[in-house]
């Protein structure tokens, strides 16, 4: 970088700490000593009270009034002896961030005792008001009180100085204003279902939990320069920038040796992540330069999210105290691959069985066989919602762009399992089977195991791939929270296996084999799913076509995917199993239509405004020199001369006079799309306008601030390029 106009990279980085304070402490002696987890909770609990509370969690009980106090106390004690003066609710709240406001223990008390306080009932439940949170409507402003309250299966921990208690948030009717309270509805509903099948199988399988482990993609992008870019810290993308010369063509970013500056925040923030007991694992460069992953050991999923959410707050934070800022965008750079969220799920069993593991015997896979099957079938009766549940104005850049999955759901499961599917379909008779076809069709599945070992083939641009024992959701966008596809994923498949469950019963009442009828029944599965199974090249042409031949969807943008929210078969799904009434449904799915609009909105605002005071300016200044130049060559020279030495000079002119003026009609027709967006009272109508009518000039005004870039002087230029973004020395 060479010109003045930034502040110098050098003088960034001088400040940025490029060592971490050395622990010399094993990561063992400190992981997990700001969570009050099992270990603080039977020391600072009496032994009754930590034991009624852990079978409370255990069994996701109600917890009595007498023990609550109790374990307020403790936690209280546990905090204040750990230097924490507040403490706080802590939720998801639909904005996709995370909430907290903050008490103090401390209370001056009318006989000047001061002392500090926090019992039982501040712990269950609060009332933090909150009503600037969005929530859909369900919320009038006279009854606009929403409440938190103590999600025990989730561990306190301390942060800041702060007790943060992870809550659920719902409103005074009772509805649900979060992430978290569907989501435990959704793993209590799989839990019941899936445990009913499994004792099909083995009668000592008495709880099902659903596991996930995610993997965050981000960026980091050097702090200077990142406030240099109104675009970068006013919508967290870039929404002009030519592509750099070198990009990552060269692959030479992938897994490659991490910069010091990089390093040193992964190690800090990592450290704090271990404290708050986050298990994190395995970090690495992503394709794009300046693109970075990070991946824990999964979790309970419910856990897992909240985990998900606080390590985004502390990656922020710690990548300020190295001069970093931290881009979760979907799509911060165009030309660049974007970054997203795998969400790797499971299913696991109280008797430490991986649901969605191959057994050794024929009995152990038939029940292996009947999870994948019917969450095949599920994913193909729910893929338009799998695909609302993603859907975001960031994510719409993703999706399709040749580094991401489709914008098409499907399922690959590979070729050893394909066949697998593909025998019992041709194995299985209508007809009552003979104990030798049986025997045959049982030996054959008890082979699973090996095959799977065998089955190295790995389809990297499916949206859910089969990956040997858990599916893997590659579709999610970085900046989302897990919440919606966790919800999702777990209804579908409860709900489909509650369909499982009846016909196979109606078949045993009348007198079939169970593994028989089994066999049947996965068997009319497979036959029906088979469009959604894809094995191919997900990103190329070809499956576009082919996809919409099998009638799957391809909703390519946001107000479209969200239809899906509220269909009648998500109704019917949600409603018939006590996840979502109507009513919260059409409130989520109406936050989520103002969410787009408004996020198209400020893009479009912001975009005019680089236009009105950083781009036309310059290139006009720019302009202005080569005008006077032309002029003075014209002065100095012949008539001949002249011709020949400003010719370039001239097109230059012409070219900025071109651009400018395309940029100036671009703008001021886009203004004018934006009211009468602005214009529509419905949310749907306004977010459908926003993405037809006025984000196109995103993209076409955006084109010639690119040219531009191009042609001006680069000391002139005022944002930082992608180069200089891109590459953190
Ligand atoms: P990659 O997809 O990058 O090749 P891995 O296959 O090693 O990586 O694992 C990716 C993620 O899958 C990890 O975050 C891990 O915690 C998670 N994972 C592994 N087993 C399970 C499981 N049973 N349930 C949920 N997540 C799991
Ligand atoms: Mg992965």
């Amino acid at each position: 970088m060479t010109s003045s106009r930034f502040i110098s990279l050098k003088e960034a980085l001088s400040h940025s700490p490029l060592e971490v304070e050395k622990t010399n402490k094993k990561v063992s002696e400190y992981y997990g000593i700001n969570v009050f987890n099992d270990r603080a909770m039977r020391e600072y609990l009496p032994d009754d009270v930590y034991k009624s509370i852990s079978e409370n969690i255990e069994r996701s009980e109600q917890i009595e009034k007498k023990v609550a106090d109790q374990v307020a106390s403790a936690m209280r004690a546990w905090a204040i002896s750990k230097g924490a003066t507040h403490y706080t609710h802590w939720f998801l709240p639909l904005n996709g961030a995370t909430a907290e406001k903050h008490d103090a223990f401390f209370h001056p008390s009318s006989d000047n005792r001061n002392i500090e306080q926090f019992d039982g009932s501040k712990l269950v439940q609060q009332e933090p008001d909150a009503s600037s949170l969005p929530s859909g409507g369900l919320r009038n402003t006279f009854e606009a009180r929403g409440y938190s309250a103590w999600d025990p299966s989730s561990p306190a921990f301390i942060m800041d100085s702060t007790l943060c208690i992870p809550t659920i948030f719902v409103s005074y009717t009772g509805d649900a204003l979060d992430f978290k309270t569907p989501l435990i509805k959704s793993l209590s509903f799989i839990d019941n279902i899936a445990t009913d099948v499994c004792q099909l199988f083995d009668r000592s399988i008495t709880r099902v939990i659903a596991t996930l482990g995610w993997e965050q993609e981000y960026f980091l992008v050097d702090e200077s320069l990142y406030y240099m870019r109104p675009d970068l810290v006013m919508t967290g993308r870039t929404l002009t920038g030519h592509a750099p010369a070198k990009g990552q063509q060269l692959e030479d970013h992938y897994f490659g040796a991490i910069a010091p500056r990089v390093k040193a925040f992964m190690t800090e923030f990592e450290i704090e992540a271990w404290k708050l007991g986050i298990p994190v694992k395995t970090r690495h460069n992503e394709v794009a330069p300046n693109q970075f992953e990070l991946a824990p050991v999964y979790e309970e999923a419910n856990i897992a999210i909240d985990h998900n959410q606080l390590v985004m707050v502390v990656m922020e934070k710690i990548a300020r105290k190295h001069k970093f800022r931290i881009l979760f965008h979907e799509k911060p750079f165009a030309g660049v691959n974007g970054s997203g969220k795998h969400n790797n799920w499971s299913l696991a069993t109280n008797t430490g069985k991986n649901l969605l593991s191959p057994g050794h015997t024929p009995k152990t896979n038939l029940l292996f066989l009947t999870f994948f099957v019917n969450f095949i079938k599920s994913v193909y009766n729910h893929s338009d919602l799998l695909r609302g549940a993603i859907a975001s104005a960031g994510n719409d850049h993703r999706l399709g762009a040749n580094e991401a999955p489709p914008a098409i759901i499907s399922i690959f499961i590979g070729t050893q399992l394909t066949k697998v599917l593909d025998e019992l379909e041709r194995k299985v008779k209508d007809r009552k089977m003979t104990p030798d076809e049986k025997t045959e069709l049982k030996l054959n599945i008890g082979k699973i195991p090996q095959i799977i070992l065998d089955n190295t083939d790995r389809n990297r641009t499916s949206p859910i791939a089969f990956t040997g024992n858990k599916f893997e959701f590659r579709a999610v966008g970085s900046s989302a929270n897990c919440g919606p596809a966790m919800i999702v994923l777990n209804s579908i498949l409860a709900q489909q296996l509650k369909e499982f469950k009846s016909t196979l019963d109606k078949a045993m009442e009348k007198g079939e084999d169970k593994d028989e009828a089994i066999f049947k029944i996965l068997r009319n599965y497979i036959k029906e799913s088979r469009p959604i199974l894809f094995e191919g090249n997900n990103y190329s042409d070809e499956w576009v076509k082919e996809a919409s031949k099998r009638g799957l969807s391809n909703f390519k943008n946001t107000p479209e995917a969200l239809s899906s929210y509220v269909s009648d078969s998500t109704v019917k799904l949600f409603e018939e199993n006590n996840i979502f009434s109507r009513k919260e449904l059409e409130a989520r799915w109406e936050i989520r239509h103002e969410n787009y609009a408004k996020v198209i909105q400020i893009e479009s605002r912001v975009l005019g405004d680089l236009a009105g005071n950083h781009i036309i300016p310059t290139a006009i200044r720019y302009q202005n020199i080569l005008v006077d130049n032309v002029k003075g060559l014209k002065e100095i020279l012949t008539s001949e001369q002249f011709e020949e030495q400003a010719e370039l000079q001239k097109y230059i002119i012409g070219k900025i006079s071109e651009h400018t003026t395309e940029i100036r009609k671009g703008v001021k027709e886009m203004i004018e799309k934006r009211k009468i967006a602005n214009s529509f009272e419905e949310a749907d109508k306004r977010s459908f306008h926003y993405c037809n009518e006025v984000k196109p000039y995103l993209e076409s005004i955006r084109y010639h601030v690119d040219k531009l870039e191009l042609l001006v002087d680069d000391e002139m230029w005022t944002l930082p390029k992608y180069r200089e973004l891109l590459f953190i020395k």
